[in-house]
């Protein structure tokens, strides 16, 4: 089984398709990917349409269950409007999670909405996916601090660290509540990220959406052509992304 991490709902589908996942879902089907945890991309670079972008997510999800996991997002700038929003979509959206992107949102990683949402995402057993790898909000190290003050909290680096930060990326996933998904550092840096990283806390992602270019393939096959072995490729295809849901 595949489960594909970290895809986009972009703009450029919602124009077109007006929430009907069907043309997004067959992508899927090309390249046998079960499940896919989807993010907006609306809702990161657009606090005013946010939640509409939000809304949008769980309606994909609603119809495509067990399909497609939804992953909103919340403006920590908005103060308690922030913490409102976030409560909204685990209570009446029931999202799967949340991504944030500090660097595109342009927010501190420091910021004390921010570390309340962090909180909360604890107590209410729903991960934190991030865009990792950039300066200056984004880098793993800065989340990886982000994990020692909520240790409650699971918190995804949706790209390992991409091309740059990777190193970094394994030390910020020493942490028992950081996870790491495979979407961005090159083939050694996978497989070295394979050594080095708890096997139950390794995910793999395509970043594929934003646009209508099939991204999939290629990173699908960077990943089964590296040298990692393949009981420990099923394991994160198949089997953590699902793990990380499981808060018993
Ligand atoms: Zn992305």
């Amino acid at each position: 089984m595949i489960v594909d991490c970290h895809a986009h709902w972009g703009m450029v589908w919602e124009e077109r398709d007006h929430g009907n996942p069907s043309k997004f879902l067959e992508i899927l089907d090309r390249h046998k990917i079960a499940s896919t945890y989807l993010m907006g991309f609306l809702n990161l670079i657009r606090q005013d349409l946010s939640p509409q972008d939000n809304d949008t997510l769980a309606n994909l999800a609603k119809q495509a269950p067990n399909r497609i996991f939804p992953l909103a997002t919340t403006w920590p700038q908005l103060g308690e409007g922030a913490i409102r929003e976030f409560i909204r979509c685990v209570e009446d959206l029931k999202v799967t999670g949340f991504k944030f992107h500090p660097w595109m949102q342009g927010f501190s990683l420091t910021d004390p909405t921010f570390a309340k949402i962090c909180g909360l995402a604890g107590e209410l057993q729903v991960p934190i996916f991030f865009h990792d790898g950039t300066p200056c909000y984004s880098l793993p190290e800065q989340i990886g601090a982000l994990a020692s003050r909520f240790p409650k909290t699971r918190f995804v680096l949706g790209h390992a660290g991409l091309l740059w930060t990777w190193r970094s990326a394994i030390l910020a996933a020493q942490r028992k509540n950081v996870w790491i998904c495979l979407c961005g550092p090159h083939a050694r840096a996978i497989e070295l990220i394979c050594e080095r990283v708890a096997p139950d806390r390794i995910l793999w992602g395509s970043d594929w959406g934003p646009r209508f270019t099939d991204d999939i393939e290629y990173r699908l096959n960077l990943f089964l052509k590296t040298k990692v072995p393949s009981k420990l490729q099923e394991l994160i295809l198949g089997v953590n992304p699902m793990r990380l849901l499981d808060y018993s």
